[in-house]
């Protein structure tokens, strides 16, 4: 193993819902298999992310249903926990933000901002309804939104446009309780004093190197005009405000979005205690030579190119106003903020509420998980918006892994099966044997490369086209037309069963599922490609259970370079590796689409 250490920071996904195909072609697979590449190649991977579980929307559908948010929380964190295993999304630890650990760590970032002084207090209108004298939480205040006129915005967020909004911003604002017009009266938040840091951000952000220029230009646009931002919010569903006379107060909460993205450092911290060495997060946290990635879709760049900096500089104590480091000590910067694109469905923008979606659960009980992760790398929003049909799904599935991937390892397994019972023992290589040989082992180079950079629909395209080379390596050679050379015939399938376990590894960080499977279809045994696991656990600090995703990764034996398969290795007849589809999918789940099943 190497001694880098390499953090994969994974977006948290919301509570208030099950996930869709869209959220996990963001944040999801992209960033398993930036982890399982970097663990074939040796780096010390920690994996964390959880379930982001504050903030409005989630209290909203409480109110709807009658029931407390925790309750609404605890059954979306189940369903989504359960949906990114089966997926494979190889987590050290998913967590969520309602433990008591993420509480006292994002309590000790906002201290140490306010010790060095970028978090201050500041009075501001505050809505109070008039008939009971009492503060109007930002969620029961509706009115029109001053950006883009939509008349449903709620006093935090208008869910039209996107933007995050004050109460006091609203255009017409109203009760949502009782219909009133609030009263705004003065009263103290805390703030983040964003433009104490257009220094610091813009030194690290000319720092960077191999980002992609979309994400750099918007980080480096973002600097242009900081203004404080409301770090405390009108809520009574958060992280409590760990001050004298505030943290008692029911009404006050740290802002939902300023303690998720503290969840990165809160899982690395539980995963540690949970390991039974504290302080091991600090290999990825504090040493200088370790590296930290962050995955998501486009709509969260603000919140880790920019907030999420901002506050580790401050906890620092390295923006403007200087300062030293909280009780932790010094903490890491990103050193790359990977962001996807949008996808879309058939066309449309993913919409739960106008049934425009397919959630991870319902796609993952009618088609393979390796299905998915294919079409995500292949075909997926990498640098660009991208549009997900099922007549393209159906495409890659059918021609790219059953008919080039899944056909080559059939084909090559259940020849050496039936004529030899073994991985043959080859003999002299001819010209066309060491050129295929040469493709499979020289692929690892180039493709890692591309994998290390995130290039990973190109990572993809080129281990598929080495497939392809294998296929018609086979065709040209026609083994099975050498039943009066079995010396030759078995050095060609040899060869090819070569090719076979080269390509398997290159497909492995894409592939997981499969790649199990093939590793057992060419006589392997064990643990090729990690699984993770669902374990039940309770709460480190109050005991109460939740479940966690986590996983033994170091039993994994796929590693990135070619392996030689032993001759006399014992094989079977293969079964299939890859699901045919049949074309009337297309149409079943256009007309589920149309009837928003
Ligand atoms: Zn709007």
């Amino acid at each position: 193993m190497s001694d880098r250490h390499i953090l994969t920071a994974v977006a948290w996904p919301y509570a208030n819902g099950p996930r869709h195909i869209g959220h996990v072609s963001g944040f999801g697979v992209p960033s398993d298999v930036f982890s399982r590449y970097h663990r074939m190649v040796g780096d010390r991977v920690l994996m964390v992310s959880g379930t982001d579980e504050h903030g409005t929307p989630i209290t909203v559908a409480a109110d709807a249903e009658g029931v407390i948010p925790r309750e609404i929380a605890d059954r979306n964190n189940r369903v989504i926990v359960g949906d990114l295993q089966s997926l494979g999304l190889s987590y050290d630890l998913f967590t969520r933000t309602t433990t008591v650990n993420h509480a006292q760590i994002a309590q000790e970032i906002f201290l140490g901002l306010l010790k060095n002084g970028y978090v201050f207090p500041k009075t501001t209108l505050g809505a109070i309804s008039p008939s009971t004298g009492r503060t109007l939480p930002d969620r029961y205040i509706e009115g029109t939104c001053p950006i883009c006129g939509y008349d449903g915005a709620r006093g935090d967020q208008c869910d039209n446009c996107g933007n995050q909004l004050d109460p006091v911003d609203l255009i017409n604002p109203k009760s949502r309780i009782n219909g009133e017009t609030p009263k705004f009266v003065e009263e103290e938040h805390y703030f983040l004093d964003l433009p104490a840091f257009t220094r610091a951000l813009g030194d690290w952000l000319d720092s960077r190197r191999g980002w992609r220029p979309n994400v750099l230009n918007f980080a480096k646009n973002l600097l242009t005009d900081l203004k404080p931002r409301s770090y405390t919010r009108d809520i009574d569903w958060g992280v409590p405000v760990p001050l004298e006379g505030w943290r008692d107060r029911p009404d006050k909460r740290i802002y939902v979005w300023f303690d998720a993205v503290v969840g990165y450092l809160s899982a690395s911290i539980e995963w540690a205690r949970r390991s039974g060495d504290d302080d091991a997060w600090r290999q990825w946290w504090q040493t200088p030579d370790s590296d930290a990635y962050y995955f998501m879709g486009k709509d969260n760049i603000v919140f880790h190119a920019e907030i999420w900096p901002a506050q580790l500089l401050g906890y620092d104590g390295e923006g403007d106003k200087g300062g030293t480091p909280g009780s932790l000590g010094r903490l890491n910067l990103p050193t790359e903020v990977v962001s996807s694109e949008f996808l879309t469905m058939e066309g449309r923008k993913f919409s739960s509420s106008r049934q425009v979606v397919i959630y991870v659960r319902d796609f993952l009980a009618r088609y393979d998980a390796d299905a998915l992760r294919y079409f995500i790398a292949a075909a997926g929003p990498e640098s660009q918006d991208t549009d997900f049909t099922w007549a393209e799904f159906l495409r890659r599935n059918n021609d790219e892994l059953v008919a080039g991937w899944g056909n080559l390892v059939n084909r090559t397994v259940s020849m050496a099966a039936k004529n030899v019972g073994a991985v043959p023992t080859p003999g002299e290589l001819t010209d066309a044997d060491r050129a295929l040989l040469s493709a499979t082992q020289g692929a690892f180079g180039p493709v890692g490369e591309l994998l290390s950079r995130n290039r990973q629909k190109a990572a993809a395209t080129e281990a598929m086209r080495v497939v392809g080379e294998a296929n018609k390596y086979l065709s040209d050679q026609a083994p099975w037309k050498l039943k009066e050379d079995p010396a030759r015939r078995d050095t060609v399938l040899h060869t090819a069963l070569q090719a076979v376990s080269d390509c398997n590894a290159l497909l492995t960080p894409f592939l997981p599922h499969s790649a199990q499977k093939v590793h057992e279809l060419l006589g392997g045994t064990g643990v090729w490609s990690p699984a993770p696991r669902v374990e039940e656990v309770t709460d480190l600090d109050d005991g109460s259970p939740y479940p966690i995703i986590t996983g033994d990764y170091d039993e994994g034996q796929a590693v990135w370079a070619s392996r030689p398969l032993p001759p006399g290795t014992p094989l079977s007849p293969p079964t299939p590796v890859f699901k045919k589809l049949d074309e009337s999918i297309v149409a079943e789940e256009l007309a589920r689409l149309e009837d928003g099943q």
